[in-house]
């Protein structure tokens, strides 16, 4: 009887990291390739190559390499950015550590991205710099925001933490603006543990980079330099070991990460209290979790628990957050903030598991409040 289906042990995230990686990583100790290195380099070469862009500087997280993007382009105290209202914190906190002010703006009603009809008003003499963030693999528009950038004088920084080797068309996400920013967090397609890195095509903001991550120096054998405010951000060989065994599991992962949205996509297509958020696939986007909107997502989250599925709420929009002075009304990140969830998911979730998860949602109690009951504006929900 479907009303009985439990399961038990099923993860909200499944990464893996395991005999390739410990290999590696055997071999970097027993060749003494410890701290930033050699194979630190074959990394960040591996990376640019697999992204078609020329330079990757690899950091302690992706919020160290939005931290170095920002100091990159200059951001002093006193500076204000533009942001989406949706993205995870990391965005606004590495501007606010350096005394910046995030300027948010609300996202698209149909997608969770900055929506560039609504930037230009929220532009101030202050205002250096957009910071797009292609969430969960969705493509910001680009040509939207490069123009407005251009018309302004401002640099635009990618925020390319949950889109690494998402695409539309043959680019890559996070390798058009001045700075693309990457996690190699344990959340993402491939992790390090801790990590991120940036992107970048113009050797000379290559170098900038690596010399805010180390000391102001970009090569420490050619002497010492004390006229840059700089600190220590730099990568370890060790990391870099388990991300070359990573990266050779990153083909599958792809295809895995497509297989699982659309397994989800349309085995719950007819669950009225969900609603996909969707990825753009055919264009090349890479969905990294699977995301839906929920009529009643508290309600639905204990009703899984129940049968041994772990669902994450996703965390409130960053106007809500008691840092920031009071914000505007933010209507479409609203419905975000009440109603978004992630089902299990992640780059080694078996299928059979994600199979398992949706026939236990399609068991749930069918009295739970549906997207498309009479008098609710089925695109946008209340
Ligand atoms: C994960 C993430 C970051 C930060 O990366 P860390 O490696 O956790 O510091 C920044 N922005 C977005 C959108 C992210 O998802």
């Amino acid at each position: 009887m479907m009303q009985n289906l439990k399961a038990s042990h099923i993860a909200l995230w499944e990464i893996e990291v395991g005999e390739p990686e410990i290999e590696n990583v055997g071999q970097a100790i027993r060749n003494r390739k410890v701290s930033q290195g050699a194979i630190t380099e074959e990394f960040q070469s591996k990376l640019a190559e697999v992204m078609g862009v020329r330079h990757v500087a690899c950091t302690t997280s992706g919020t160290a390499a939005l931290t170095l993007a920002y100091l990159a382009i200059g951001l002093a105290p006193g500076d204000e950015i533009i942001v989406p209202d949706r993205t995870f914190v990391a965005t606004m906190n590495a501007a606010m550590m350096l005394g910046v002010q995030v300027r948010l703006v609300d996202v698209g009603a149909d997608r969770p991205l900055l929506d560039p009809a609504l930037i230009e008003a929220r532009i101030t003499p202050r205002t250096r710099a957009i910071v797009p963030v292609h969430l969960n693999g969705r493509a910001a528009d680009m040509e939207a925001i490069e123009a407005i950038a251009d018309r302004h004088g401002l640099a635009v920084v990618e925020d390319a933490a949950q889109a690494f080797l998402s695409r539309t068309g043959d680019r890559c996400l996070g390798t058009r603006g001045r700075f693309g920013c990457f996690s190699l967090g344990m959340a993402k397609l491939l992790t390090t543990g801790q990590g991120g890195f940036i992107a970048c095509h113009s050797t000379s903001d290559y170098h900038l980079v690596q010399k805010l991550k180390n000391q102001g120096v970009f090569d420490v054998t050619r002497g010492s330099y004390y006229g840059m405010l700089a600190g220590n951000f730099k990568f370890t060989d060790i990391q870099a070991a388990i991300g070359l065994a990573q990266l050779r599991r990153v083909p599958g992962r792809m295809e895995r990460q497509r297989q699982i949205y659309h397994a989800y996509k349309r085995g719950l297509a007819s669950v009225g209290c969900l609603r996909c958020v969707e990825v753009d696939t055919d264009r090349g986007e890479l969905p990294l979790r699977a995301e839906f909107l929920c009529t009643d997502r508290a309600r639905f989250a204990s009703m899984l628990a129940e049968r041994g599925v772990p669902v994450l709420l996703q965390p409130p929009s960053l106007h809500e957050s008691p840092l920031l002075p009071a914000q505007p009304e933010f209507a479409n990140s609203e419905v975000y903030s009440r109603h978004l969830l992630t089902l299990p998911c992640g780059p080694d979730q078996a299928l059979s598991t994600v199979e398992q998860v949706i026939a236990i949602i399609q068991s749930v109690d069918p009295s739970m409040p549906s997207w498309r009951a009479p008098g609710r504006d089925a695109r946008l929900p209340a």
